[in-house]
């Protein structure tokens, strides 16, 4: 796995690199395989819930009261849509009303309201068109084995349905669960669906289709709901009421759990939430090896309330800010007013910890309307990162300001600017001027300046890169993707898409070196700071600050705790000098 998401509640973790739960022999448990999308185990009955979508007939009109008839119908959706994302305001984390927001601007697409008109003009009923260009919409991104554009096709039915049931007058129901709690098996929700889930009720959610990136899994990570997607159409067979285990780390659902493998599961979880307590409660302890050689352990954030969770789950500082939070979802840049109150904020919550913001990453699956991008066909090998920073100077130049006026607000130090997906060394000059000329122009002080590794040219180069950068921090998300050549979104390949790789790990090696033989020091905010083994491995090849996900900081500390740098330099040496990645994940201290 190589997403960080935002914290979720009741996820039970360890502070060593275990086992996943295996059924006691000899009982054959039948399990159905997905994806891990939201972590943590889970044990209750199976609620399915199937979504009976609406379908009009064709009831010819005339085409200008027929227009007139959609455009009063969008209106509407458009405010319902407004309500929701007020209200979703109310939820933790970022991705709730951005979703309502995105929908909004679904509605608004003019392509598809000419292609709609147009088939109004043809004399057929307003419903009717709608209904047509959705479903050829959905037919068109859902014949793509791209997971992304998988998701986007539930969000074209979320929206489509929308319309037509204001069309229709017909009250929607989602799925009712008697009282209780339930694992819910679906096709997928639609991302208003899962924005009324109660927590409480659903302990565990399992998806026929969707992928780890999708609205679904952002939303079942968000509110602690261990998730499955990607589970294929077994999901249709499973019957309601059914004792069943989730396991969201492992990306299993086995449904009709017997006694035996319900009890073994319950002492699998029981055991995990007491290594759980231990961990969280040294959560405030630094991350001393057992020879006394400390790691810097930060956490990750994309959101402005996430920063006092980080500090209480014991973060020491921020390594990763991913500033895209305040650029994605909306139809304007954000004015450099609200970045300026929104890292101070930040900055007021860390009370004083170190901070590491991240220019925007936006390209390849992070769009921003508002960029005018144009579509590519291999968006992640496309305009992203730095490279669409470089391009958009006018919009990357309120970023710097707003950066430099909070980092003189700050304390010696305390802020630091690092650039995504660098690649050559021509743009992290480009970059890196830029940012002088606007700090210069404000007179404000200045501040370390570094790079995020997530390119093989990068760490391949590392040490004419760390002559001119201040620090580096390795995003193993990206790096694995572009060193193995796995779409980290694919929804077959995505789980081979190992950061453990050796190939991974011989890049980080020589990036550590790089920096090494220049004095600069090297971190890493990629998913593998927060797998315990990757954790461990990454400190013995000499990385000294781990960013991780606010849910792993504690288990992370926990374990380099455990163990001594001369130890951890051994495990790092066998990992470089393995074959395959299963062997690395075979390695032990
Ligand atoms: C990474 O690529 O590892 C990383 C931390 O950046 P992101 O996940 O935001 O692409
Ligand atoms: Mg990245």
């Amino acid at each position: 796995m190589t997403s960080d998401e935002p914290p979720s509640e009741n996820v039970a973790r360890h502070s060593e690199p275990a086992q996943a739960w295996v059924p006691p022999e000899p009982v054959s448990l039948r399990v159905i395989a997905g994806m891990p999308a939201s972590p943590g185990m889970v044990i209750a009955p199976l609620f399915c819930f199937r979504a009976e979508l609406l379908a009009v007939e064709d009831e010819p009109g005339e085409p200008a009261a027929e227009r007139l008839r959609l455009d009063r119908i969008i209106a509407e959706a458009h405010a319902e849509l407004q309500r929701l994302s007020d209200d979703a305001d109310a939820c933790p984390g970022p991705a709730h009303a951005g979703i309502f927001k995105a929908h909004q601007a679904l509605l608004a697409d003019p392509e598809l309201l000419a292609e709609v008109g147009a088939l109004i003009d043809e004399n057929h009923g307003a419903p009717w068109s709608w209904q047509q260009i959705i479903d050829r919409r959905v037919d068109a991104v859902g014949r793509s084995q791209n997971e992304r554009l998988a998701g986007h096709a539930v969000d074209l039915t979320d929206i489509g349905q929308r319309v037509l049931r204001l069309f229709s007058g017909v009250v929607k129901h989602g799925p009712e669960l008697p009282p209780g709690e339930w694992i819910l098996a679906a096709d997928d929700l639609a991302p208003s669906d899962m924005i009324r889930l109660d927590a409480k009720r659903i302990v565990g959610l399992c998806t026929a289709s969707g992928g780890p990136t999708s609205h679904t899994a952002i939303i079942a990570r968000a509110r602690g709901i261990p998730a499955v997607v990607a589970a294929g159409s077994d999901v249709f067979s499973l019957t309601t009421g059914a004792p069943a285990i989730l396991d969201g780390d492992a990306g299993r659902l086995y449904p009709n759990a017997d006694q035996g493998s319900l009890a073994s599961a319950r002492a699998f979880q029981a055991d995990l939430a007491r290594r759980q307590a231990l961990a969280d409660a040294g959560r405030f302890r630094p991350a001393l090896l057992t020879d006394g050689h400390r790691v810097e352990i930060g956490a990750n954030i994309g959101a402005v309330d996430e920063a006092s969770s980080a500090v209480d789950a014991g973060a020491e500082s921020v390594g990763l800010l991913r500033t895209e939070f305040l650029f994605l979802c909306r139809e304007n840049a954000p004015a450099e007013e609200e970045q300026f109150l929104a890292y101070t904020g930040i900055m007021h919550a860390l009370g004083g910890r170190p901070l590491i913001i991240r220019t925007f990453d936006v390209g390849g699956d992070k769009v921003a309307p508002y960029l005018d991008l144009a579509k590519e066909e291999n968006p992640f090998l496309g305009m992203r990162g730095v490279r669409l920073s470089l391009r958009h100077v006018d919009v990357f130049k309120i970023q710097l300001r707003a950066i430099y006026r909070a980092v003189a607000t700050a304390g010696a130090g305390a802020v630091k600017i690092m650039f995504p997906m660098v690649t050559t060394l021509e743009d992290f000059r480009a970059a890196k001027a830029l940012a002088e000329t606007v700090r210069a122009g404000l007179g404000a002080p200045a501040c370390d300046v570094g790079m995020m590794i997530e390119v093989p040219s990068a760490a391949l180069m590392a040490r004419e890169f760390a002559r001119e950068a201040d620090f580096f921090s390795i995003g193993t998300n990206d790096l694995t993707q572009y060193a193995l050549a796995i779409d980290r979104e694919h929804p077959e390949l995505g789980k081979e898409a190992d950061a453990l790789h050796p190939a991974v790990l011989r890049l980080v090696d020589q990036a550590v070196r790089g920096a090494g033989a220049e004095g600069k020091w090297v971190g890493v905010c990629g998913g593998a700071a927060s797998d315990l083994l990757g954790a461990m491995i990454l400190t013995g090849l000499g990385v000294t600050e781990l960013s991780t996900s606010v849910p792993a900081l504690a288990n992370v500390k926990a374990c380099l705790r455990g163990h001594s740098l001369t130890a951890l330099r051994g495990l790092a040496r066998r990992a470089l000098a393995c074959s395959t990645a299963a062997e690395v994940r075979a390695l032990s201290v």
